[in-house]
């Protein structure tokens, strides 16, 4: 099973998508997790890799997609995966299709998670990080047992100007933005799937399942 899983922030991608993983047994590969790989392993494409950042530049999408050739010839995606945090414009996806073109393969869907903005803007304000160790809660999720105290040191909680409604909508609006174009790119290649993100954890999770069982 190949995946593609598009979400904006808040919407719980992270949560389904390590349950699609479990249930399915296919990797989640992230594209920030490897370009830190090779990175640290200091592999030529990590190095090429570095190289940008130092010049303070964005490591440009070949790179990147380089990097994914190399994690797909793995055998532990044998099952298949989930990409995420890739492809985030329409020339990556296109690069991407190249790509499994080239190596004969094809994505089975794009699942994309959909949350209305007011219940993410809820969600994301709701953030509180410790002043002391940095651990953060979120008030409507993960509240601390006592409230504005952190459980491990007693230290305050405070919102982090990132957390504040504006930056929030802000991150929202980009998302937006950028997700359309790929949306639309991958809808008229009939591979997109609309998964309604509100509801119980399970709930949302048993919606996947609908629609990813043909794929097995
Ligand atoms: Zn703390």
């Amino acid at each position: 099973m190949k995946l593609i899983f598009l979400g904006p922030p808040g919407a719980g991608k992270g949560t389904q998508a390590e349950k699609i993983c479990k249930e399915y047994k296919i990797v989640q590969l992230s594209t920030g997790d490897i370009l830190r790989a090779n990175r640290k392993h200091g592999t030529e494409l990590g190095q090429k890799a570095q190289k940008y950042m130092d010049a303070g530049e964005l490591v440009p999408d070949q790179v990147i997609i380089d990097m994914i050739k190399e994690e797909l010839k793995k055998p532990d995606v044998a099952h298949g995966y989930i990409l995420d945090g890739f492809p985030r414009t329409v020339p990556q996806a296109e690069a991407l299709s190249a790509l499994l073109e080239n190596m004969e393969q094809k994505l089975d869907a794009v699942l994309v998670l959909e949350v209305p903005e007011e219940d993410l803007v809820k969600r994301l304000t709701a953030r509180r990080t410790c002043r002391t160790c940095g651990k953060s809660y979120n008030l409507i999720y993960n509240p601390p047992k006592q409230e504005g105290i952190c459980d491990l040191d007693s230290g305050e909680l405070y919102q982090r100007d990132d957390d504040k409604e504006e930056p929030i909508r802000n991150r929202l609006k980009v998302y937006e933005n950028q997700t359309k174009p790929l949306i639309e790119f991958y809808s008229a290649r009939k591979l997109t799937v609309s998964i309604h993100g509100t509801g119980k954890i399970k709930e949302i999770h048993e919606k996947i399942e609908l629609h990813l069982d043909k794929f097995k």
